[in-house]
């Protein structure tokens, strides 16, 4: 299916992005009524926890080592399995079909300058040592987290306040930008528009996993050389770079399964993408229902085994991130000192005011339980 360019990876694409920003908008309104002391009257969205990749990983680990899903961030293992589900089907599927940073991608790699007709492609020299970025830091952190991390700190860096709360701290990260932050998001996204996918193809680490991970998945791109005339538009259409009018059938880590080839193909069934050589080739609207089933289900099954949401108190993150509770008494009065003429009426009104002002944020209403 493919009607005035919208194919069915453009609608999941953006239905996926349309729930990141609800889930992004929620957090924010969540994180603010805290931080202002108010005990939020809506639950934190789980969701938010897809984007602790690193702390997904230690669960990973932890659920290895213990059998059981640690309930600090659950949401976030059990997205982040789901995501390695689909990269045993579809390969690196995810990053063309459901990451939003895969879709604000493909945007900036559509913005022409000074009416350069396509992006630039990086000569096969450079292509292959950068590509080796991504994998690289994948495998140091598999290889920290998976080999050299003992049982002991895996459950301490799970506790620990600082994983209880990445999610806020990552939040601050975006919300509080310093301006290196700025200055390495603008670079990456000139990058983007000057090269096809930049962050994708070069650096991020969660596509080179999925890209291993892929290896295993029975999905591939198949040619059959009988029906094809060898036009090249699937090569010169592929996102990836790969030279599909060259093979038989794409093993290559960079295929995203993004069906383009398979869409350009001017001859009937000479490109496919199925599960082996005698299987019908599974169209677009087969692929978006699948990862919507995947996603669905795997959420579901979360919810269910009560392994959706986190045992993160409201109170525990109004001791974190909630105001400042003052101290009861201003600086330079000695409690061991009160005789009451002995004090400055100026540090005494100071004092009451402090005091009032405690008092103000006890009485801030926090439902039991929470
Ligand atoms: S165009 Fe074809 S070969 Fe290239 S990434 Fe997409 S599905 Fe894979
Ligand atoms: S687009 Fe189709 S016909 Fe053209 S080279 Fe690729 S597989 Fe062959």
């Amino acid at each position: 299916m493919k009607t005035l360019g919208i194919t069915p990876r453009k609608i999941v694409q953006h239905v996926f992005l349309g729930i990141v920003v609800v889930i992004g908008i929620r957090f924010y309104q969540f994180v603010c009524l805290i931080e202002s002391g108010v005990a939020p009257g809506f639950d934190r969205p789980p969701g938010v926890e897809a984007f602790l990749p690193i702390s997904a990983l230690v669960s990973l680990k932890h659920l290895l080592v213990t059998g059981s899903i640690n309930p600090v961030h659950p949401s976030g293992l059990v997205l982040f399995l789901i995501i390695c589900g689909t990269a045993l089907m579809a390969r690196r599927g995810f990053c063309s079909w459901i990451c939003p940073v895969g879709l604000i991608s493909e945007y900036l790699g559509r913005i022409r300058l000074f009416r350069l007709r396509s992006p630039f492609v990086l000569p096969r020299f450079m292509d292959f040592p950068l590509r080796s970025l991504k994998y690289m830091a994948a495998g140091f952190f598999v290889y920290q987290i998976f080999f050299k991390m003992p049982g002991p700190a895996v459950e301490a860096f799970i506790y620990s306040t600082y994983n209880r709360f990445a999610d806020i701290q990552m939040l601050k990260f975006f919300t509080d930008m310093s301006s290196t932050a700025w200055v390495v998001l603008v670079v990456l996204a000139v990058l983007s528009v000057l090269f096809r996918h930049f962050w994708c193809r070069y650096l991020c680490p969660y596509g080179a996993l999925l890209g291993v991970i892929g290896f295993f998945s029975p999905g591939r791109v198949r040619r059959d050389v009988l029906r094809c005339s060898g036009c090249g538009k699937c090569s010169r259409n592929c996102p990836g770079q790969i030279q599909v009018a060259s093979k038989t059938r794409v093993d290559s880590a960079e295929c995203s399964a993004c069906l383009t080839c398979v869409e350009n193909c001017p001859e009937e069934k000479a490109l496919k993408f199925s599960f082996s050589t005698a299987s019908k080739g599974l169209n677009g609207a087969t692929m978006a229902v699948m990862f919507i089933l995947v996603f669905g289900l795997g959420i579901t099954c979360a919810r269910w085994s009560g392994n959706w949401q986190n045992d993160i108190l409201v109170r525990e993150y109004l001791r974190f991130a909630g105001p400042a509770v003052p101290s009861p008494l201003p600086q330079g009065i000695n409690p061991g000192n009160m005789n009451p003429a002995s004090i400055d009426p100026k540090k005494m009104k100071r004092m009451i005011q402090m005091m009032q002002r405690l008092k103000e944020q006890q009485a801030l209403t926090v439902p039991p339980g929470q």
